[in-house]
């Protein structure tokens, strides 16, 4: 049975915690989408970890990890969260990185920090991890795949053929130096002695498992929002970020795919640029930007302060809706407990009109929130299990946010641990 646990809104919902947490019960953690561009925060017994590139089921000795061809993988990345928790007392995690997997290149990199500069004011807000060139590529159909690390005559023509057009745009639009195509293959030759244990077919793997009735939990990056077709395009992420992507990314039968938790936190937060409806400035921002998350609301791959909003349900019932979600986590509604009065989005006015649909983005530009003012519980709710035991406002707040969004919310989180999460029954 394959579970996708995806994001409802723009990434940090705290999808790493539902993972971490839902993956005691999982044989298997996939990721499917994405690459080192966002990352996920854990808190359990062996420390707090920012992970990246990982799946977040890597704290347990149960389950193996599995690298889907739909990442951007970048290989050195990979190699040092991998250190970085086996030196924090984790056991070696059973990792698996598909041989279909095409690899970030050293150059992907670059390519993203001049474009950035060359836009300047007008930039995405990536976050310089060479993800857009390297989906770019990949599509261009100039991209590696790791299985080409192993035909290394084959490997060296294609890179030079490759570098013969970087070094064109890289001269005459960014007026920075060549590529050394020698010193690519090297750092390559590099790339494949750390990622050689690991490489199989992973497509193979799964649909094994999937026969033996192996628990499978596909782990998305990022939310609906970003997603390149569905988000608010161009202020998106250059992959799929749907549970329905997790197919293709992890090379599993659609149908296989029987659960799909969406995360979505009770307030909002986002980053890069874009439109963003419900979000709040000033001393306003500040404080819950401090309060928010496990620690303050920072970005885990970039420590950038994110922008920060009240919760959105028209965005979150469009997020939940395109992820094709059949339960959803509702998180760090723990964080909310200092507010006397939580305002709620309840719908957009876009030219003098109101609607509770998500827009396209030209549109959304001009969306001016629908404000619903709820009371708040005043308390602290972490530490709680029984979804009756919370504050009455508190339970009106979930119920509430359930009947706009129209998802049922199974689970809520109180805190970032493991155990800190209450269930309820659909
Ligand atoms: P992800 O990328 O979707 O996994 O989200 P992030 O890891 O960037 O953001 C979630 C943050 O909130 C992390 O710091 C988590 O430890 C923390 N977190 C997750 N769930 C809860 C919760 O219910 N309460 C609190 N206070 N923090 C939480």
């Amino acid at each position: 049975m394959i579970k996708a646990i995806v994001g409802a809104n723009w990434g940090d919902e705290g999808k790493g915690k539902i993972t971490d947490m839902l993956a005691e019960e999982a044989d298997i953690i996939v990721r499917f989408q994405g690459g080192a561009n966002a990352g996920h925060t854990i808190v359990n017994n062996y420390g707090k970890f920012a992970l990246h590139t990982l799946p977040s089921g890597v704290f347990y000795n149960h389950t193996t990890s599995v690298i889907g061809n739909g990442v951007a993988l970048n290989i050195p990345v990979l190699f040092k969260e991998l250190q970085d928790v086996v030196s924090k007392g984790v056991p070696m995690p059973k990792l698996l990185v598909s041989d279909r997997a095409q690899m970030v290149m050293p150059y992907h990199i670059l390519f993203d920090q001049y474009e950035e500069e060359r836009l300047a004011g007008k930039s995405f807000g990536s976050t310089k991890s060479g993800i857009a060139p390297f989906y770019s590529d990949k599509y261009a159909k100039t991209g590696f795949q790791v299985q080409e690390l192993f035909d290394e005559a084959a490997l060296k023509e294609k890179l030079n053929s490759v570098c013969t057009v970087k070094n064109v745009l890289l001269e005459h639009l960014y007026h920075k130096p060549a590529l050394d195509t020698e010193e690519i293959f090297k750092e390559l030759m590099e790339y494949k002695k750390m990622v050689e244990p690991f490489v199989c077919d992973t497509s193979l793997f799964l649909w094994d498992a999937i026969k033996e009735g192996k628990q499978i939990l596909l782990e998305g990056q990022l939310g609906t929002l970003k997603d390149t077709d569905h988000g608010i395009y161009p202020m998106v992420t250059s992959s799929s970020t749907l549970a329905a992507y997790g197919a293709i990314g992890a090379g599993v039968p659609p149908y296989e795919i029987k659960e799909i938790v969406t995360v979505s936190k009770a307030y909002s937060s986002a980053v890069g640029a874009g439109a963003f409806v419900s979000e709040i400035f000033g001393e306003e921002a500040d404080e819950l930007r401090r309060r928010g998350g496990d620690g303050g609301e920072y970005g885990a791959t970039t420590g950038r302060p994110r922008r920060m909003g009240w919760y959105d349900c028209v965005a979150s019932k469009y997020g939940c809706r395109l992820q094709g979600t059949t339960q959803v986590a509702f998180t760090v509604l723990d964080v909310l407990g200092y507010l006397e009065e939580i305002p709620v989005c309840v719908g957009y006015e876009i030219d003098g009109k109101i609607t509770t649909e998500f827009p396209t983005t030209t549109q959304l530009e001009k969306a001016k929130p629908i404000l619903k003012v709820l009371p708040g519980w005043e308390s602290d709710i972490r530490g709680i299990k029984n979804y009756e035991e919370l504050p009455e406002n508190c339970r009106k707040y979930v119920e509430f946010i359930e009947k706009q969004i129209g998802f049922p919310i199974t689970m809520v989180s109180n805190g970032p641990g493991r155990e800190d999460i209450i269930y309820r029954s659909r």
